[in-house]
């Protein structure tokens, strides 16, 4: 990569394609340069080295409020409490907007290089001057060694980069080393990502439903669709691990179509009153075509908007709360009942439910699990099935597996219920015997 630059030379010597205008550090160019030839010399000597990526956390909006001006002289002073926090032998470059690279070649063990970056973070959170204010900022670090002897620049500081996405990902100041356990999570999850894009091309991922009954009758009303996959090679995997990659790879769109798709036709086939619910990812709600890829998949199968219900969680809620009340909007113009689903378990804020308005609310297996045993939990259900009732919200409990839980449920005035007690997913086929048995049951109940 470096090597295709011309070099230019400024008055002084230094070479200024190698430089950092602002802060007179090395760039990218010049990192690579550096840990290239480092490598080299480890070639006949394989001890390790460490490289850290430094990225400032909230830079941005600081640079917003201060002024470029502001932001250009914080970045100075970073950079030259980097140089004076690093021995000689250590290099460090701006490689990005705000984002410093530092090449460490006497740090040989994961522990070290937790510790040194660690010590970076800890140099870069004193305040900083902006002429008469004050500003504070802080870093996160991703690190990588250089170990087995077949890692190049690239790979080293690719390493070094998913460790910071990791550490980015786990809240600010935080340091990651890269360690080989990451390495084979990463293989993993493109393992998956890559099965999954073949079985959604072949049609081979299936929902399944699950029963919802009327608590205290139970009768049932509805199922939820749940998406079941097993891969010939990598086996069943749960929706829990392939969603989120899903979610994070961009195949979640097409992988809902397929699964709406084959639950409404299973919905077709049981009785008009009964509701598929259908779960929605965080992602889809800051997609605007959402809501028309629903309704034409409907109109595709031919089941009645008013029979579905979409699940979302208050996590899909947060990231663009406009463009999710847009959808959700156009889905509830159409018919389409909207549920907050496990609620009590995100980063629940009441005030969503005054912004939103929800058709129904499902509470969390969490507090459903422990109704007969924690106090707390039994308080924090009432109350929530108190608030659904002045709301004027339906309440579905999930995960019931006991009798005793049901019945007391049923005594604080909960409507209906979910979990295994009643059902376990199960597929299409399966769900239509399993209807057919409960209308005949209730049949017979009601003549008897
Ligand atoms: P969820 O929407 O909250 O679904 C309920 C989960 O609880 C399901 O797990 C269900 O099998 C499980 N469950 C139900 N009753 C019981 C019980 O009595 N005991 C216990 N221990 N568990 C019970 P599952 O199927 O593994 O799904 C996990 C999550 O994956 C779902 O949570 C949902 O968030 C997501 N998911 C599943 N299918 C889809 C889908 O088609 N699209 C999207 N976007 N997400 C899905
Ligand atoms: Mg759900
Ligand atoms: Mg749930």
């Amino acid at each position: 990569m470096p090597g295709q630059f011309a070099h230019i030379a400024s008055q002084d010597g230094t070479d200024l394609s190698y430089t950092d205008a602002l802060t007179g550090l090395g760039n990218i160019k010049r990192f690579f340069d550096k840990v290239d030839r480092l490598i080299q010399d480890r070639a006949e000597d394989p001890a390790p080295f460490t490289v850290c990526i430094v990225d400032l956390d909230g830079f941005k909006p600081i640079n917003d409020l201060f002024g470029r001006k502001a932001g250009d002289d914080i970045l100075q002073q970073v950079a030259s409490r980097l140089k004076a926090a690093v021995d000689n032998n250590a290099t460090v470059a701006r490689i990005g907007a705000d984002e410093f690279a530092v090449l460490l070649p006497l740090t040989f063990s994961e522990d070290s290089a937790f510790e040194r970056a660690r010590m970076l973070i800890e140099v870069l959170s004193a305040p900083y001057d902006v002429g008469e204010r004050m500003a504070r900022l802080s870093a996160s670090v991703g690190c990588s060694l250089y170990g087995a002897g077949d890692d190049t620049t690239e790979v080293l500081l690719s390493k070094a980069e998913s460790a910071l996405y990791h550490a980015k990902h786990s809240g600010r100041g935080v340091v990651i080393v890269y360690t080989s356990e990451m390495e084979e999570a990463a293989k993993r999850v493109t393992r998956i990502e890559q099965a999954l894009r073949r079985a959604v091309a072949a049609s081979e991922v299936e929902p399944f439903f699950q029963p919802i009954v009327d608590l205290e009758t139970r009768r049932l009303i509805g199922f939820e669709a749940l998406a079941r996959w097993t891969d010939p090679d990598l086996g069943a995997i749960s929706p829990a691990v392939f969603i989120p990659i899903a979610e994070d790879r961009g195949i979640i769109g097409q992988l809902s179509q397929l699964l709406l798709r084959k639950a409404a036709e299973a919905a077709r086939t049981w009785p008009d009153e009964l509701f598929l619910s259908f779960n929605l990812s965080p992602s889809q709600l800051v997609d605007q075509n959402t809501g028309s890829q629903i309704l034409s998949t409907l109109e595709m199968t031919g089941l009645d908007p008013r029979r579905l219900e979409v699940e979302i969680t208050e996590t899909g809620l947060m990231s663009d709360p406009a463009s999710a009340e847009k959808i959700m909007n156009h889905l509830r113009a159409n018919g389409i009942r909207v549920a907050l689903d496990d609620f009590g378990t995100g980063q629940s804020s009441l005030g969503r439910l005054r912004e939103f308005h929800f058709d129904k609310l499902k509470i969390d297996r969490a507090f459903v699990s422990c109704i007969l045993t924690d106090r707390p939990s039994e308080h924090i259900i009432r109350a929530i099935l108190a608030m659904c009732e002045g709301l004027g919200m339906d309440v579905v409990a999930e995960g019931i597996e006991e009798e005793e839980q049901a019945s007391k449920l049923v005594r604080f005035g909960c409507q209906s219920g979910q979990g295994y007690l009643f059902g376990r997913p199960a597929d299409a086929e399966q769900t239509l015997a399993f209807v057919r048995h409960s209308y005949q049951m209730w049949h017979a109940a009601r003549i008897a």
